[in-house]
C-alpha cells in the first residue's frame, strides 16, 4: 500500500530522461515537444541532460520557446559525443555521468521518461531505486508514447508476481501516452512512507 499523497504544487521541476536519438517514428518527437510545452505552461522548470540531440533536444527546444526554464547537465566528456545546447537558461558542467544524475536528481521534484534507450532506462531505474530505497520521495512517470514501453511495464509487473519487486515498489512508476495526464498523475501521486 501507498503511503503520503504527494502534495499537490510542489512539482516546481521536473526532470526529464529521453533518448538522445530521435527514434524512427515521428510521434517520439512529437511527443517531446508537448511534454517540454505543458512542463513550460504550468510553469514548472526543466531539467535535463544538457543536449540538444535527440529527444533531449526537442522536449528542451519545446519547453524553452514556450518560456520555460531550461537547465541542462552535462558531464564535461560527453560534450563531445551529444552536442551540447547552447541556448538553455543555465548550463552545468559536471566531472562524470554520476554527478549528472545526482545534480539532476537534487534539481527535481518529479522525473519523467520519454522514449529513449539504455541511458535513458538507467537514468530511471536509478532514480526509481532511490526512492525504493527512502533516498527521495520523489514521483516518477513513464511517458508512453504509441506503446513504446509496453513490454517493459508487462515485465515490471512479472517482476512482482514473481515475487522480485515489491507492488508498493512497482506502483511508484506512473505510465500514460498523453504528457498532460501524465504530468497530473504526477501530481496526486502517493509514495511510499519509508523505503
Ligand atoms: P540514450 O537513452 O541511451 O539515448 O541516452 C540518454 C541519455 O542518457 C544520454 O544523455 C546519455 O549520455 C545518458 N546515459 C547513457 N548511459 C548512461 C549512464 N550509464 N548513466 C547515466 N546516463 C547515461
Amino acid at each position: 500500500m501507498l503511503g503520503r499523497p504527494w502534495e499537490s504544487g510542489k512539482i516546481n521541476t521536473i526532470c526529464v530522461f529521453a533518448g538522445s536519438s530521435i527514434g524512427l517514428r515521428k510521434a517520439y518527437a512529437s511527443a517531446a515537444r508537448t511534454l517540454g510545452k505543458a512542463i513550460a505552461g504550468r510553469g514548472s522548470r526543466l531539467v535535463f541532460g544538457g543536449a540538444s540531440v535527440g529527444l533531449m533536444g526537442e522536449v528542451a527546444d519545446a519547453a524553452l520557446a514556450n518560456g520555460g526554464e531550461v537547465i541542462g547537465v552535462l558531464p564535461e566528456y560527453l560534450q563531445r559525443v551529444e552536442l551540447v545546447h547552447m541556448h538553455l537558461t543555465e548550463l552545468i558542467i559536471v566531472d562524470s555521468m554520476h554527478t549528472r544524475k545526482a545534480t539532476m536528481a537534487e534539481y527535481a521534484d518529479a522525473f519523467v521518461a520519454l522514449p529513449g534507450g539504455l541511458g535513458s532506462l538507467e537514468e530511471l531505474f536509478e532514480v526509481w531505486t532511490w526512492t525504493q530505497l527512502g533516498l527521495h520521495q520523489k514521483p516518477l512517470g513513464l511517458l508512453n508514447v504509441q506503446g513504446y514501453y509496453d513490454d517493459l511495464l508487462r515485465f515490471l509487473d512479472r517482476s512482482v508476481t514473481e515475487g522480485f519487486v515489491k507492488s508498493v515498489h512497482r506502483e511508484i512508476l506512473q505510465a500514460d501516452e498523453s504528457p498532460d495526464r501524465l504530468l497530473r498523475l504526477l501530481e496526486s501521486a502517493a509514495l511510499p512512507a519509508e523505503g
